[in-house]
C-alpha cells in the first residue's frame, strides 16, 4: 500500500474560533486557560477529521496561536532582552513578540512598551512569519517542549502524528541580526543551534515520534555557498545523534533542482518535493534518493483549491513508484494545506457547477487518499469518473471562453502602458493643479474598521437593512473620516475604505470571472485571515466598482482625495488563481478592467488615484532568472495599462507593503507618488537604497500593525534620519499601511504627532 500523507492544516478553525479567541484574549476579555482550550479542540478536530479522512501520516506541531516560526524561536530563547524583561507570561511574550505590546502600570504589573519584530511574507505565498533575530548574546535553550506537547495530545486521542519543525538552516537563513548585532550572521550560529534542536528531536523521540517531517523551504531558493553547506554539516551532526526520530527532509514552494548537491547523500529518512510547482523535477528527485530513503510526493496541491485532476496525478506518481517501488513512495499534499480554506462544505452560496470545481483543505485529505489508494491497485473508478467529469465541465465553460475579453487583450501595444508625458512634466502640472507644502502628509487608504462598520454590512449582507440605508450608513463614515482629516490636519484625504469588506474581494465581487466563497478564510498574519476570491475564468468589469464612494468623499472637502483601486497584481496575487491560463493573462485581464476604472474616476472629478500594489513583492518568483525577469515586465506592464490612460495633471500613486523591492522594480511601474512600508527597517542602508529614486516616494513612519503610539519626537527622529541622505522635495510623510485593523483612539494619536512632526520640517526647509 502507497501510503498518503498531508503536511500541515489550516489552524484557524472551521469558523476563524481561532481569531475570535485570540482577540477576545487580547482585549481582556477571555483568560489565557479559555484560549489555550480553544487551540486544543481545534487540533483535535484536525487532528480526527484527518484520521477519518484515512490519511495516513498525520502531522501534529502544525498548530500555532500566532506563527509557526515565532514558536520556534520562542521554544529555542531567541527571544530579544526587550520581550524578556517585564516578566510577561510566555503566551504574552509571544504575542508581544508578533505586535508589539503597549499597556499601563498597575499596580501589579509594570509598564510595558515594546515593538513588534519584523514580520515578512513566507516565500511567496500571503502568509507572513515573524523574523527570527538574532544578536550575540542569543543564547539558545529549550523553553518548554510544545512540540512533544502537541504530539502527545495527539496520542492521548489515539490518533500518531507526524510532528512537523522548521529545519535549522531555512529556520536561520530566514532571520535576521537583531539592531545591536548588526555584523551577525545568522547562519554563522548553526553549530550553536543544533544541540537545541537535538535535544527537541531526542524528545519526540521519547514520547514515542517515529518520523519527523523537517521544513527546509529555503531549498528552492538561491542560496550563497556556506548556506548551501550548511545543510550537510546539519544533517550530519544531528545524524550523529544518537535516539532521534527520522527525518523527512522537507521541500516546497519550487523548484530544488539548483541546490540538488546540498542535500545529495544527506542521511535522512526521505525527502519532500513539490511537484505541483515544479513537476519538472521527478527525475531529479528520484535520482536523489537512495535505496533507504523515501520519496513524498506532493502532487495535491497546497496553495490553490482546484480540484485535483486525479489522471494527471496518478500517472505522475506511477512514474515513482515504477523506479522505486511502491513502498518507496508516499502521496502528499504538495506544501502545508494552511493556504487553503478549511472546507468546501461550508459553502452554501456557490453556484453548483464552479463549486464542483473546487476542492478546499477538508476535501484535499480525500484527495490523497483517493489518489494513494489508485496507485496502489484499489478500484476507485466511481471517485475517478465524477473527477473526470468536472474537470471536463470547467474546461468547457463559457466562463473559462470569453471572446470579448479575448478580443480586447490581443490589442494591448505599447501605447496603452505609457503615459502621455513624462514625470518631469506631470510633476510641473501636478505642483500647479495640487499645491502641496513640502513634505505633504496623507495615509495609505484605509480608516479603522469598527465594530459598528462590520455590523451594518453583516445586516445588509443579510437583508436586514436596505441598500438605501447602507449607502447612507457608508457615507456617514466616510464623512466622518473627511472631517476626521481635515482636523488633524492631513493634506491629502482618503475616503477610508469603510464599504470594503477587503481590499481585493471587494472588486473580485463586482468583476465578471470571479467567485467568492462566505466562508474561504485563509491565515494571513497572526488573527489577520483573508477571504481570498477565487479566479475562475477570463475578467472584465460590467460596470464602476468605485466611484460613487470617493466622488461622494471628494464632494465633502477641496482638499484632494485620493481615490482608491487594488491593481492588478495584486488582485492576482490574494485570489486563488486561475492553474490553466498564465498568470500574465490574468494580471492583464485585470489591468484592463482597472483601466476603465481609473479613467472613470478621473472623468468624474477624482484626479488623485492611488492603485496598490502591495502584492508585487510576493509575485516575485524566488530565483533570479528568465521567470523572473519575466515577471517583473508583465508585472510593471499591467499596472501601466492601469493607470496610463490619464491625463498629465492626473496624480497616480501607489503603494507597497514591504520595501525590500528593489527601486528599480518600482520605477519601472512609473507611478507619480509610491508609498512602502518602512518602519520596521532600521538599517540606515535602506534608506540609502531608495535615494536615487526618481519620483516621489513617501517611506512608511509607523507600524500599523500595532496598537503602539509614536510620540512626536520619535517621527522627528526618524524623518531627520532619512532627511540625512533623502531630498525633501521628494519626501512624503505617512503610515506604513492603512489603518483598518486599528482602534480610532491610536490612529488619531499616532496621526495627530505625524502631522505635527511634518510641521516641525516645513520650518526646516
Ligand atoms: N489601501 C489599502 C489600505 O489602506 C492598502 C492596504 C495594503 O497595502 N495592504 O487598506
Ligand atoms: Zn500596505
Amino acid at each position: 500500500m502507497v501510503e498518503s500523507s498531508v503536511l500541515g492544516f489550516p489552524r484557524i478553525g472551521a469558523f476563524r474560533e481561532l481569531k475570535k479567541n485570540t482577540e477576545a484574549y487580547w482585549a481582556g476579555k477571555i483568560g489565557a486557560d479559555q484560549l489555550l482550550a480553544v487551540g486544543k479542540e481545534i487540533r483535535e478536530k484536525n487532528w480526527k477529521l484527518q484520521k477519518e479522512a484515512g490519511v495516513d501520516i498525520i502531522p501534529s506541531n502544525d498548530f500555532s496561536f500566532y506563527d509557526q516560526v515565532l514558536d520556534l524561536s520562542v521554544l529555542f530563547n531567541v527571544i530579544p532582552e526587550r520581550y524578556t524583561k517585564f516578566d510577561l507570561p510566555q503566551l504574552d511574550v509571544l504575542f508581544a513578540m508578533g505586535r508589539g505590546l503597549q499597556r499601563k502600570a498597575t499596580e501589579t504589573t509594570k509598564a510595558v512598551d515594546v515593538t513588534a519584530l519584523e514580520m515578512v511574507k513566507w516565500f511567496d505565498s500571503n502568509y507572513h512569519y515573524v523574523r527570527p533575530t538574532f544578536s550575540h548574546s542569543t543564547q539558545f535553550k529549550l523553553n518548554g517542549q510544545k512540540p512533544v506537547d502537541e504530539y502527545l495530545e495527539a496520542k492521548a486521542l489515539g490518533i500518531e502524528t507526524r510532528p512537523v519543525l522548521v529545519g535549522p538552516v531555512s529556520y536561520l537563513y530566514l532571520g535576521k541580526p537583531d539592531k545591536d548585532s548588526l555584523d551577525l550572521k545568522p547562519i554563522s550560529l548553526l553549530e550553536k543551534i543544533l544541540p537545541v534542536y537535538t535535544e527537541i528531536l531526542k524528545k519526540l523521540a521519547e514520547a514515542g515520534a517515529k518520523e519527523v517531517q523537517i521544513d527546509e523551504p529555503t531549498l528552492v531558493l538561491d542560496l550563497p555557498e556556506e548556506v548551501q553547506a550548511a545543510f550537510k554539516t546539519a544533517y550530519e551532526t544531528l545524524a550523529k545523534a544518537e535516539g532521534l526520530p527520522k527525518l523527512i527532509l522537507t521541500t516546497y514552494f519550487g523548484d530544488v533542482r539548483p541546490n540538488l548537491s546540498a542535500i545529495k547523500g544527506l542521511p535522512v529518512a526521505g525527502f519532500h518535493f513539490d511537484f505541483v510547482r515544479c513537476p519538472e523535477q521527478l527525475d531529479d528527485a528520484i535520482a536523489l534518493v537512495s535505496d533507504k530513503q523515501t520519496l513524498s510526493v506532493g502532487v495535491v496541491d497546497g496553495r490553490n483549491i482546484w480540484k485535483n485532476d486525479y489522471a494527471q496525478s496518478i500517472e505522475f506518481v506511477k512514474k515513482a513508484i515504477e523506479k522505486l517501488g511502491a513502498d518507496k513512495v508516499v502521496v502528499s499534499t504538495s506544501s502545508s494545506l494552511l493556504h487553503t480554506p478549511v472546507d468546501l462544505e461550508n459553502e452554501k452560496k456557490l453556484d453548483a457547477e464552479i463549486k464542483n470545481w473546487f476542492s478546499f483543505a477538508t476535501q484535499k485529505l480525500a484527495e490523497v487518499v483517493t489518489i494513494a489508494k489508485a496507485v496502489s491497485g484499489e478500484d476507485v473508478s466511481a471517485a475517478l469518473e465524477a473527477n473526470a467529469a468536472a474537470i471536463k465541465s470547467r474546461k468547457e465553460s463559457d466562463l473559462t471562453n470569453d471572446e470579448a475579453v479575448k478580443a480586447r487583450m490581443a490589442k494591448i501595444d505599447k501605447s496603452l502602458s505609457t503615459r502621455k508625458s513624462p514625470f518631469p512634466e506631470r510633476l510641473a502640472k501636478q505642483k500647479a493643479k495640487y499645491n502641496l507644502p513640502l513634505f505633504p502628509t496623507t495615509t495609505i487608504g484605509s480608516f479603522p474598521q469598527t465594530k459598528d462598520i462590520r455590523i451594518n454590512r453583516n445586516k445588509f449582507v443579510k437583508g436586514e437593512i436596505t441598500a438605501e440605508q447602507y449607502e447612507q450608513f457608508i457615507n456617514s463614515e466616510i464623512e466622518k473620516v473627511v472631517r476626521f482629516q481635515e482636523e488633524v490636519g492631513l493634506d491629502v484625504l482618503v475616503h477610508g475604505e469603510p464599504e470594503r469588506n477587503d481590499m481585493v474581494q471587494y472588486f473580485g465581487e463586482q468583476l465578471k470571472g470571479y467567485a467568492f466563497t462566505t466562508n474561504g478564510w485563509v491565515q494571513s498574519y497572526g488573527s489577520r485571515y483573508v477571504r481570498p476570491p477565487i479566479i475562475v475564468g477570463d475578467v472584465s468589469r460590467p460596470k464602476a466598482m468605485s466611484v460613487k464612494e470617493s466622488v461622494y468623499a471628494q464632494s465633502l472637502t477641496k482638499k484632494p482625495m485620493k481615490g482608491m483601486l487594488t491593481g492588478p497584481v495584486t488582485c492576482l496575487r490574494w485570489s486563488f488563481p486561475r492553474n490553466d491560463v498564465s498568470q500574465k493573462v490574468q494580471a492583464l485581464q485585470l489591468s484592463l478592467a482597472l483601466r476603465d476604472e481609473v479613467n472613470d474616476l478621473e472623468a468624474a472629478g477624482v484626479t488623485v488615484i492611488q492603485v496598490d500594489e502591495p502584492a508585487i513583492r510576493e509575485g516575485l518568483p524566488l530565483r533570479a532568472g528568465q521567470e523572473r525577469s519575466d515577471y517583473l515586465e508583465w508585472a510593471a506592464e499591467s499596472f501601466r495599462v492601469a493607470t496610463s490612460g490619464v491625463r498629465d495633471d492626473t496624480q497616480i500613486h501607489s503603494h507597497f507593503c514591504y520595501s525590500d523591492l528593489d527601486p528599480n522594480h518600482i520605477k519601472a511601474l512609473d507611478a507619480d507618488v509610491v508609498s512602502i512600508e518602512f518602519s520596521k527597517k532600521d538599517d540606515p542602508k535602506y534608506i540609502q537604497e531608495f535615494a536615487n529614486y526618481p519620483n516621489h516616494i513617501g517611506l512608511g513612519l509607523f507600524d500599523i500593525h500595532s496598537p503602539r503610539i509614536p510620540s512626536k519626537e520619535e517621527f522627528v527622529a526618524r524623518i531627520g534620519e532619512i532627511m540625512k541622505v533623502y531630498p525633501a522635495d521628494k519626501f512624503w510623510v505617512n503610515p506604513d499601511c492603512g489603518l483598518k485593523t486599528r482602534g480610532w483612539e491610536e490612529t488619531r494619536a499616532s496621526l495627530t504627532n505625524m502631522v505635527e512632526a511634518a510641521k516641525v520640517f516645513r520650518e526646516k526647509y
